[in-house]
């Protein structure tokens, strides 16, 4: 199935109508026609952030992956068989109906942005089509979390022009569930959602996972009750397990045992996310992917090699149904350890791959010169996950810096953390200083602890529309 979707999608959407792959395509000598199977698409160069970035230059190259038919472009790229089809339909049901849909198909209708931290935002474009499919993968998203179609729920992702709102907004829509979105904290605050638990008494609860902590944490110091709680659903950021154990813990004090907490995956690049189906504690099914939407490989991050679907790897992706910004073979920089895997999940019984849930972001990973001679590569979220582990730990932010503020200087790592009251501040600093050694291999300078209120300032919680975590303050080498 998917290498006749491939095929279809490559010679009548991608090469006929998109001004990058086009140009891309005719550079390295593939001509129409000759990616047939899945294996093909090692022939075509890999796609990268960089590729979409608007520069100062070319502020315009995020357009160059919009889909653009013309009149001219059909005539010239599609098949005779195909442009006959395309008559017929006039004759049948008038010019202004195949119009019509076209422009339904192709014509952008909105958009999100892709949200990184350093390098500037791009814009992905969707059709009405495109939207069509963001509904049916965010049905098959809350199916997969096991909502059932009269459960209630409430979306506490951030109102933005960011993927994950829409994805839960448009998909509990399509599965019909009844949502109250809130916009999240910054939009309505954390006694606006703790009242609209309160009123909707919802199932299912949807957001960031920073931000649904503290939320949940703020209920338990009212003293507000929260029973009939079924399922969390974290997004939009990295899921430490002990996170989950955390707000399974929480959510039992609280009034509703047995909550189960799935994480998802998903990207700007794919305008869809992936879910995992509910598990036993402790345990992660990965996240199911739509094979009929779109392809995944594992490749080697250094060589670019392709490599077997459950090898330690980055994740490409490439689409086969989507129009508006079309990326294909795009690297999504994202390190999997445990790859993919087919066969029947063992918990939900799905036939489709799913994606192993040890998942890093390739962004994450930050050059820091603790010394004068030379760089060490931190993965600053196998930091940030140590800490959001810790059972101890309540809150937390890393920030790099410059010692003195001096250009010149060595870089400083400072780890401030709020830790759960009646904490030894002195052993828990132990133990995270030794964790953080022996998994990060790098040494924090400085330990500072602060009450919970003073640390939620710091990063910016109910203010951002992320929680700051990370502080970046060296200026850019
Ligand atoms: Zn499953």
């Amino acid at each position: 199935m998917q290498n006749r979707l491939l095929a279809r999608f490559v010679e009548e959407r991608l090469l006929p109508f998109s001004p990058f792959y086009r140009a891309l395509f005719a550079e390295h000598g593939i001509r129409n026609g000759s990616i047939q199977r899945v294996e093909d698409l090692a022939r075509v160069p890999f796609t990268t952030k960089g590729d979409l970035a608007p520069t100062a230059d070319d502020p315009d190259r995020p357009r160059r992956f919009i889909l653009q038919p013309t009149r001219e472009l059909i005539g010239q790229h599609w098949s005779r068989r195909k442009r006959l089809g395309l008559v017929a339909k006039a004759l049948l049901r008038g010019k202004k109906r195949v119009g019509a849909d076209l422009r339904r198909e192709y014509y952008p209708i909105f958009m999100t942005f892709t949200t990184g931290r350093s390098a500037q935002p791009v814009p992905f474009v969707y059709s009405r089509h495109d939207l069509d499919i963001v509904s049916e993968a965010g049905l098959r998203l809350c199916e997969t979390l096991g909502f059932l179609p009269d459960e209630r729920g409430l979306n506490v992702f951030p109102f933005a022009p960011h993927l994950a709102f829409w994805q839960v907004a448009l998909g509990a829509m399509e599965v019909g569930n009844l949502m109250l979105h809130t916009g999240g904290g910054k939009v309505a605050g954390t006694e606006g959602n703790l009242r609209g638990i309160s009123r909707m008494r919802p199932h299912n609860l949807l957001g960031v996972p920073g931000y649904i902590y503290h939320m949940l944490r703020e209920a338990r110091v009212r003293g507000q009750r929260i029973e009939g709680l079924k399922t969390i659903v974290l997004g939009a950021d990295a899921v430490p397990a002990g996170l989950k154990l955390k707000l399974r813990t929480l959510c039992a004090e609280l009034g509703s045992p047995d909550v189960r907490v799935l994480g998802t995956y998903g990207f700007t690049e794919a305008r869809m996310a992936f879910a995992e189906c509910p598990t036993p504690d402790g345990t992660s099914s990965g996240y199911h992917v739509f094979p009929d939407f779109g392809i995944f490989e594992i490749i080697d991050p250094v060589t670019g090699e392709v490599l077997p679907d459950e090898a330690d790897g980055e994740l490409v992706y490439t689409p086969l149904q989507g129009r508006g910004t079309t990326v294909f073979r795009y690297r999504t920089g994202d390190l999997v350890q445990g790859g993919m895997r087919d066969g029947p999940c063992p918990y939900c019984g799905r036939t489709l791959p799913r994606i192993s849930s040890r998942l890093s972001r390739a962004t994450s990973v930050h050059s820091v010169s603790l010394k004068k001679v030379k760089g060490t590569l931190v993965d600053l979220e196998e930091l940030g996950r140590l800490l959001a582990d810790d059972l101890e730990v309540e809150e937390w932010q890393v920030h790099l810096r410059k010692k003195d503020d001096d250009p010149h200087e060595v870089d400083e790592l400072i780890v401030y953390v709020a830790a759960r009251p009646g904490t030894n501040e002195a052993a828990l600093e132990d133990r995270l200083r030794s964790s953080i050694q022996s998994t990060c291999e790098v040494r924090p300078n400085e330990f500072r602890f602060m009450p919970i209120p003073a640390l939620l300032e710091r990063v910016g919680m109910e203010r951002e529309l992320k929680e700051k975590r990370f502080l970046d303050t060296r200026s850019p080498a």
